[in-house]
């Protein structure tokens, strides 16, 4: 039986060559070399030990985030006009299938170094939208070079889904806000360099009393409470803020519109989040097809019984209806189509729940090796199941399409009751790129049945208008020069990050960073 074996290095590009063009081609390229050079190795090097420590990991994460800002793939995570990656004429946006292209290829290769990437994208794009021009200078350009790690805190012990729930305070003080609360689920926690966090200003005003602030990792009052260890290599812990003073230049945006912030970055993301486990799915789908036309039993390969062909066709299946949804998605984003919300929310759903179900029947075909700890479809088992979780539970994602269809959308801009669960749903549902729900009137009109169902509600302002609105403001902020090469390791800035590879260097840990330097830290 001759086997149908997707080739291990084809591009991702290849089989959806209308969502592309010749810059994403050549992106794709890069990803998948660094992928195949440096990632896979660093992540089949790491993965076959014993569990990491939380140091351990964070020092991992230091050195990816290094060689994604040498090869300057974290570049994709930040609009051109404030130093990261120019693709085409688009210099003020995101190009979100390049993310999507990145974040697929990587997650073939390693989850780890998928999400630092996402990370640096994630916990910057606030202050690319509504920082300062001074805070942007700051903080952009180490994160981009992967100096310094990023971190987005939103969730809270209270406030999960329900984002309106959260309880920290930011009080202002004259030119000073005093922060106070706890932060879990925090990727990066205690080895990010800055957080975008996300507090009440004004308490009683439900999302509307929500403000994002820049806090530093050296902030007297910022203090890392601890890890919460996973089921997978992923760094996860709670921070916390007692009577921390910032200056209000920290502030993003206005007071009130942190919540909008909250939305509109994750809006931006979440279809690359259904890329990531594009990648993780494909993996699956290779090591499965490898297994299943080399592991003889019964005198033949496993392919050849039709039970383990009926799983590669459900597979191989279910992962290319998840990329044309991921791509769709990203795709309507960067051209600005008004489906932007149902479209994301259907592609970050679909494609992590389709990668699960790819991935365990990837184990299942492994049989008993499976199972064994540190092989990549064991990893892929434990790597994947976050991701219908983060960035909008499977559950949200389809309240969001259901009101879409439902007309709920019309009644979401109609309406907004501040403060529960559903306000923070409604304002997910944004179809189209960046909302504006400053002018809607706050009625209980959002509980009753939509009067007009399976219609699909006009945009209040036009799309093009609201665009425009967008490109004149971009044009106010001044551009940060991209950066020409990566800085040495000399000129680096001290970052928790790169506190934690000195660390590392000191026990005479070989420094990835460096590709002269052996193991006992002397160099070759
Ligand atoms: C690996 C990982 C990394 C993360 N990183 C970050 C980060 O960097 N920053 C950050 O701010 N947060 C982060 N999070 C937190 C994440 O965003 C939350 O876990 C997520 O929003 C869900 O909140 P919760 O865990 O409190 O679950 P809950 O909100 O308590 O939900 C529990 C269950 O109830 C369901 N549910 C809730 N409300 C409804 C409803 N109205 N209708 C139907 N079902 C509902 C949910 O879908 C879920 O199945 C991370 C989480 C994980 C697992």
């Amino acid at each position: 039986m001759t086997p149908l074996v997707r080739s291990r290095n084809a591009l991702a590009t290849d089989e959806l060559p209308f969502f592309f063009d010749a810059v994403h081609i050549a992106l794709a390229e890069r990803a998948r070399e660094f992928a195949m050079t440096v990632a896979a190795p660093e992540e089949d090097g790491n993965r076959r030990s014993a569990a990491a420590t939380y140091e351990q990991l964070g020092e991992r994460c230091a050195r990816i985030a290094l060689k994604l800002g040498k090869e300057r793939l974290i570049d994709a995570c930040v609009p051109a006009s404030f130093g990261g990656l120019a693709l085409g004429s688009r210099r003020d946006q995101i190009d979100v299938r390049a993310v999507c292209l990145l974040r697929e290829t990587l997650g073939w290769a390693s989850a780890l170094s998928e999400f630092v990437l996402a990370m640096q994208g994630l916990g910057s794009f606030p202050i690319v939208v509504a920082g300062s021009d001074a805070l942007r200078k700051e903080l952009l350009p180490p994160v981009l070079r992967g100096e310094s790690l990023a971190a987005f805190a939103l969730t809270e012990p209270e406030a999960g889904s329900d984002v309106g729930a959260l309880r920290s305070t930011a009080e202002r003080r004259g030119d000073e806000y005093v922060l106070n609360g706890r932060k879990t689920f925090i990727s990066n926690a205690g080895i990010a360099g800055h957080y975008v966090v996300f507090a009440k200003t004004d308490p009683a005003a439900g999302n509307r009393g929500i403000t994002a602030f820049v806090v530093k990792s050296t902030d007297p009052g910022f203090s890392f409470e601890g890890p919460q260890m996973l089921v997978t290599e992923h760094p996860v812990g709670t921070v916390r803020f007692d009577n921390l003073v910032i200056p209000a230049s920290r502030r993003l945006g206005r007071e009130g519109d942190g919540f909008k912030l909250a939305m509109r970055t994750l809006d931006t993301f979440r279809t690359t989040v259904g890329a990531a486990a594009c990648g993780m799915a494909r993996r699956a789908l290779d090591e499965a097809l490898f297994r299943a036309t080399t592991r003889e039993q019964f005198g033949k390969t496993i392919a050849e019984n039709q039970l383990i062909q009926g799983h590669l066709a459900h597979m191989a299946t279910e992962l290319d209806a998840a990329r044309l949804l991921v791509y769709r998605a990203a795709f309507g984003r960067d051209k600005g189509t008004e489906r932007v919300s149902i479209d994301a929310s259907m592609a970050k759903w679909y494609a992590t729940e389709a990668a699960q179900r790819v991935i365990d029947l990837a184990v299942q075909i492994h049989g008993g090796a499976g199972v064994l700890r540190g092989i990549a479809v064991e990893r892929l088992y434990r790597d994947v199941r976050a991701l219908r979780i983060y960035e909008g539970t499977s559950e949200v994602h389809q309240i969001i399409i259901a009101r879409v269809l439902t007309g709920g959308e019309r009644a979401r801009q109609e309406a907004r009751i501040p403060g529960d669960a559903g306000d923070s749903l409604r304002q997910t549902a944004i179809d189209r790129p960046h909302s504006d729900t400053s002018k809607t009137v706050e009625t209980p009109a959002m509980l009753a049945p939509p009067s007009k169902p399976a219609t699909r509600p006009t945009p209040k302002r036009p799309l093009v208008a609201q665009r425009t609105a967008e490109e004149a403001m971009r044009k106010t902020m001044p551009e940060i020069p991209a950066q020409k090469r990566p800085l040495g390791r000399e000129t680096m800035p001290d970052t928790p990050a790169t506190k934690l590879l000195g660390k590392a260097s000191r026990r005479g840990e070989p420094d990835d960073n460096d590709p002269g330097a052996s193991s006992d830290g002397s160099k070759n």
